[in-house]
């Protein structure tokens, strides 16, 4: 169902018995360059049109009240309990981003704030980025002050890293800030520069959720970071890179018998995903789709066969994507083992396309696959700009 503001104002009305302010964060989705944030690399996301919205009133006695409309549950303390670490819970994401504001200098008050959201949530979409960047907007509303994108996105991921608690780059936050309607992201997450990239208006971008999880998921995506740093770790001994991002396949080839063949082959799949997202960058800018597409196809390649983090469901929804004759491109999305697959398809066939994969993924897999057709939407910056705040 589709959110509407109206309808989050009258929730937190209903709950706090104050009209809020409200502010709004969409999600995102990786067109190509995974895995490649947490060494300093390139990746290349856009903003979809699902939303987190976000309803903040102050209130008087210093309190900080978290509601979720989704899970229809409120959480209550103290400002001076800010630092009460992790419990496990959905408001630690908006808790650890008043904790992380404060934590810089910024100052409020109590606040009640209401939060709901249509993102499929721990789909790989980031709803935990939405939630915390619409927070971030609100509480800083309270406080009077605005921050820059990168200070804003820097901040976020320090409430999903360390209150949280989990390992994440920095790509979700900025994106989900920053993204403008119409335009892909290429974000060096090193230096935080980015370039904004028309994709073509008779393409659409298809997100196709595989409907699984596997339970390795939170432990493998652990090992695979050990694996990459351990081969980071050993190209910056041998041959002086300053990280991953820096290295070449040849540097790589002559560390070879000094990393274990995992993290020769986790790190051969980051050298050659950022270079990916470079000739992918070129494919948008000549608007080339079939390259592009074809470069998101060896992605998908390298995260199955070197990043050894794709699964059998997936592997099975690119390649009926692929048979589709309006399909340019399919790849797997996120972090991997399960979770969702981003395809770019000729807009005049992406119905069709969505129909097609439903039925023949349900055949091959008896799993009902959920399916967006999605085109690149505003960050939270740009839709407090336009109007976004109410
Ligand atoms: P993803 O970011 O891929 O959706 P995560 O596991 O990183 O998956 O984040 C999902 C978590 O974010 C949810 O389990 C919940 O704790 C929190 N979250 C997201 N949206 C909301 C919301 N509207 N209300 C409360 N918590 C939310
Ligand atoms: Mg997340």
């Amino acid at each position: 169902m589709k959110l509407t503001d109206k309808a989050v104002q009258t929730a937190h009305e209903d709950h706090f018995g104050q009209p809020g302010k409200l502010f709004r964060a969409p999600a995102r989705v990786n067109l190509i360059g995974e895995h490649t944030d947490y060494t300093g690399g390139l990746v290349m996301p856009m903003a979809i049109d699902f939303q987190t919205i976000a309803v903040i009133s102050p209130r008087e006695d210093k309190r900080l009240a978290f509601y979720s409309h989704n899970y229809g549950e409120e959480t209550i303390f103290d400002l001076k309990s800010l630092e009460r670490g992790r419990q496990g819970h959905w408001s630690d994401y908006p808790a650890g981003v008043a904790w992380s504001l404060w934590k810089e200098g910024i100052r409020f008050g109590g606040f009640n704030i209401t939060l709901s959201g249509d993102v499929p949530l721990g789909a790989g979409l980031s709803s935990s980025a939405s939630v915390e960047v619409a927070a971030a907007m609100a509480i800083l509303s309270l406080s009077e002050s605005t921050l820059p994108l990168a200070k804003l996105a820097t901040l976020c991921r320090r409430a999903e890293n360390e209150f949280v608690g989990a390992k994440s780059g920095i790509m979700d936050q900025f994106v989900v800030a920053g993204a403008v309607a119409h335009r892909a992201m290429m974000l060096d997450t090193r230096s935080l520069e980015f370039d904004l990239l028309p994709l073509p208006d008779d393409v659409r971008v298809v997100i196709a959720n595989s409907m699984v999880r596997h339970a390795v998921a939170t432990g493998e995506y652990g090992n695979r970071r050990d694996e990459v740093e351990a081969g980071q770790a050993v190209l910056q001994q041998e041959c002086g890179v300053a990280l991953l991002r820096d290295a070449t396949l040849a540097d790589l080839g002559a560390c070879r018998d000094r990393m274990s063949p995992e993290s020769f082959a986790r790190c051969r799949h980051i050298i050659t995903e950022n270079e990916r997202v470079l000739q992918a960058r070129d494919a948008l800018l000549e608007s080339d789709m079939p390259r592009f597409g074809e470069l998101m196809v060896k992605a998908h390649t390298s995260m199955r066969d070197d990043f050894a983090a794709s699964c059998e469901e997936v592997d099975t929804l690119v390649e009926i994507a692929l048979r589709q004759s309006g399909c340019i491109g399919a790849r797997i999305t996120g972090g991997g083992f399960g979770g969702c697959t981003v395809n770019i398809v000729k807009a005049s066939e992406a119905e069709a396309f969505v129909s097609a994969v439903q039925r023949e993924y349900a055949q091959a897999t008896k799993i009902e696959a959920d399916c967006f057709i999605c085109e690149p939407a505003d960050g939270a910056l740009a839709l407090a700009k336009k109007g976004g705040v109410a």
